[in-house]
This record gives structure tokens, C-alpha cells and sequence, in this order.
């Protein structure tokens, strides 16, 4: 673990985007006071110092991304999708999209944060190193082929799979532990067969309705989605469950070329977004988890960006949690664990666990796998789909 070369991409400009003046993801309007959005990004400036100060930075290799070409962009969006984040940007503010708010240097942060994830795709598909980190804002995968959404502009993850699969990785998983439901992911791949996209979230929070048990895929990708909608409360017993009972053995039968993580941080338990317990310790065993599997099935080649993430002041323990797991480093001092660690939602409860048993059983993936069977047509389960959406 300790040969594995490791790139650290991020970008100043990355942290001047900014959705402008509003209080906590809504913009300033009628009833809504002046105070600052969620998404402003020198909270990742802090997240970086973070990882810096603890000398876990000088295990990487600091490379700063050349923004995406229009070429890799339309790898996944249409051209009048680029031409509206251009112009509300240039604007100088406006919605890109649907809540997807722009300052003047939100177009081409975007476009950094695009060029980060398919420079460390890329570079781990053609060898020049094994592991990397993406620090990037805006986040990615809310943002569908044609529109912008809840803070995402471009999908990030989505065009790095797309630009890998152009350097040979033939099949990709992406696994994305964002606390919202990847929407943009999952629509961009959801007829892929090449592509598996697993979403583990929390149910029924965001988008309304999307990120169900029942959405796996459809046509020739009837299979390659999967969602694990945990309950709001969920924390280490039930992410690291899913961990070891759905994604674990999803990814032995999908055998992907390259993984790459949508690694949120808004599980966690204080961010003020979600509805999680996760702790530092979380993020480190997952990501500890998903190198090993990498060094299983894909000859070690993943790679991790950013997503989204409100704790002002927990998530730079949580970037570091995640960058010493990728550098094969133990899980940091973490000075806000106790106030998480002893909560009795962090073991895995009955009602989180039926999802679990639900996809074991039923996902196309699982069920194939455990009983030998074919796959067969997920039915709607009476547990796990309750949630509806809000
Ligand atoms: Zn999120």
C-alpha cells in the first residue's frame, strides 16, 4: 500500500466559485435574510490547510488540472448546457440551472473541476500514478446531459468516466456516498452496461423521489444501477455495512477497470444538510475499504472527488480523514468524535438493515451472485420504497 503513487489535484480558482449572497442553500429573497450559502468555497481552503498541516499532503503529488475542453464536456452535456453555464457566468451571477447559482468565476472553476477529475482518471488509466484525490468545487453530480442542479454545474465524475473509457477502461464503477442522490450519474449511465453507478444516500431527501431501490438500470444497462437509500439516522454500522454486504460484492461481479468515488462528505454527522452520524473514522474506513478493493479488481487505480460537504467546522477533519485513508495512513485525531461516536443510531438498527437484505436479495447484481440465479426484475419492496420522496 505504501508504493502506491498518489496525485492531489485542486486549483485556486476552484475556490473562488461562489453561489452568492444568500442563507444556507437559498438564495437571498423574500423572507430570507443575508448570511452566506453553504457551498462557498474557502471552507475547502481551510479542508486543504487542513491536510497540509498534518504533513498527509506531502504524501501526494500536487498537480493543478488545465480546465476542460469543450471536447470533454460534451462527452456527457449537450452544447446549449455549456452555452448557458458560459453566459450566466459571465453575467456575473444568475442560476445556471436549477439552483445551481454562478458567480463570475464559477464557469471556468467549473470547467477545473471537470479537468481535475479526467486528468486524475486518465492518469491513473495510463499509470502515471495509482491513487488520486480531487478537491474540487462546484460539485458534480446532481448535473444532468442538459441542465445544471443544486450546486452542480458540470458532472464532474460523469465526464472522467467518459474520458477514461476513451484512454481503455472499459468498464467503470463509480460509487458515490454523497448524502443526496447523484441524479446526473445515474441518468448519464442509466442504459450503460459498462458503467455501474452506486448511490448511497439518504432516502427520500434529495432529488424527491430519485435514488429508489427499484432503479437499476434499464434497457442494455438494466442492472448497472444501484441504490442504497438508507434512512435518515443512519451512521457507521449501516454505511460500513453496505460497504461490506452490497458494494464489496457488487464490484467483484461487475469487475470494473477503474473505480471512481463521489466522496460527499454531507453524511456526516454534523453537517447541516443531512441527516447522518457519519464521523472522520467513517470516511476512513470507507475509503480505506474501496483502496483495498481497487488493489483487488482494478489493479489499484481509483479515484476520489469531492462532492458536497456543510460542515464549516467538521469537514476539514473529514478531508483528512479521507486523504490519510488513500495514503494508507491510520484514521487522524478527530476532536469532534465524541460528540458522534457514542450516539446510538452509529449500530446498524433493524430498520436500516432491511434496504440491506432487500438488495441482497433482490438487486440484479446481488441476488445473481449469492444464489447462482439469473438476474431477475426487481420488484417494489414494501420496506424500502415507503420513502417516496418529500
Ligand atoms: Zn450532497
Amino acid at each position: 500500500m505504501s508504493a502506491s503513487r498518489l496525485a492531489w489535484y485542486s486549483h485556486e480558482i476552484c475556490f473562488w466559485h461562489d453561489p452568492g449572497p444568500g442563507s444556507g442553500y437559498v438564495p437571498v429573497g423574500p423572507g430570507v435574510e443575508p448570511l452566506r450559502q453553504f457551498a462557498v468555497d474557502p471552507d475547502l481552503r481551510r479542508a486543504e490547510g487542513l491536510v497540509k498541516a498534518s504533513g498527509v499532503l506531502d504524501r501526494f503529488t500536487c498537480l493543478t488540472p488545465a480546465p476542460a475542453s469543450d471536447e470533454d464536456l460534451l462527452l456527457v452535456h449537450v452544447p446549449e448546457h455549456v452555452e448557458r453555464v458560459e453566459a450566466a457566468s459571465a453575467a456575473g451571477a444568475g442560476d445556471a440551472g436549477v439552483y445551481a447559482y454562478v458567480n463570475y468565476h464559477s464557469a471556468q472553476a467549473a470547467r477545473l473541476a471537470v479537468g481535475a477529475c479526467v486528468e486524475a482518471a486518465t492518469g491513473v488509466v495510463e499509470g502515471r500514478f495509482d491513487r488520486a484525490y480531487c478537491l474540487v468545487r462546484p460539485p458534480g453530480h446532481h448535473a444532468e446531459p442538459d441542465r445544471a442542479m443544486a450546486l452542480c454545474l458540470y458532472n464532474n465524475l460523469a465526464v472522467a468516466a467518459r474520458a477514461a473509457q476513451r484512454r481503455g477502461a472499459r468498464r467503470v464503477m463509480i460509487l458515490d456516498w454523497d448524502v443526496h442522490h447523484g441524479n446526473g450519474i445515474q441518468r448519464t449511465f442509466y442504459e450503460d452496461p459498462d458503467v455501474l453507478y452506486v448511490s448511497v444516500h439518504q432516502e427520500g431527501l434529495f432529488p424527491a423521489a430519485s435514488g429508489l431501490v427499484l432503479e437499476t438500470g434499464a434497457g442494455a444497462g438494466a442492472g448497472s444501477t444501484l441504490n442504497v437509500p438508507l434512512p435518515a439516522g443512519s451512521g457507521e454500522g449501516a454505511y460500513l455495512a453496505v460497504m461490506d454486504r452490497i458494494v464489496e460484492p457488487a464490484a467483484r461481479t461487475f469487475r470494473p477497470d477503474l473505480i471512481l468515488v463521489a466522496a460527499g462528505l454531507d453524511a456526516s454527522g454534523h453537517d447541516p444538510m443531512g441527516r447522518m452520524l457519519c464521523t472522520s473514522r467513517t470516511f476512513h474506513s470507507m475509503t480505506s475499504m474501496m483502496c483495498r478493493l481497487a488493489g483487488e479488481l482494478t489493479g489499484g487505480r481509483i479515484v476520489f472527488a469531492h462532492e458536497g460537504g456543510y460542515s464549516a467546522w467538521y469537514q476539514p477533519t473529514l478531508v483528512l480523514g479521507t486523504a490519510t485513508a488513500i495514503a494508507g495512513l491510520p484514521a487522524p485525531q478527530d476532536p469532534f468524535l465524541h460528540s458522534l461516536e457514542h450516539l446510538p443510531g452509529q449500530r446498524l438498527q433493524r430498520h436500516q438493515e432491511r434496504v440491506i437484505t432487500h438488495l441482497e436479495e433482490h438487486h440484479p447484481l446481488l441476488a445473481g451472485a449469492t444464489s447462482g440465479t439469473a438476474p431477475r426484475a426487481v420488484p417494489v419492496p414494501a420496506a424500502a420504497s415507503s420513502n417516496g420522496g418529500p
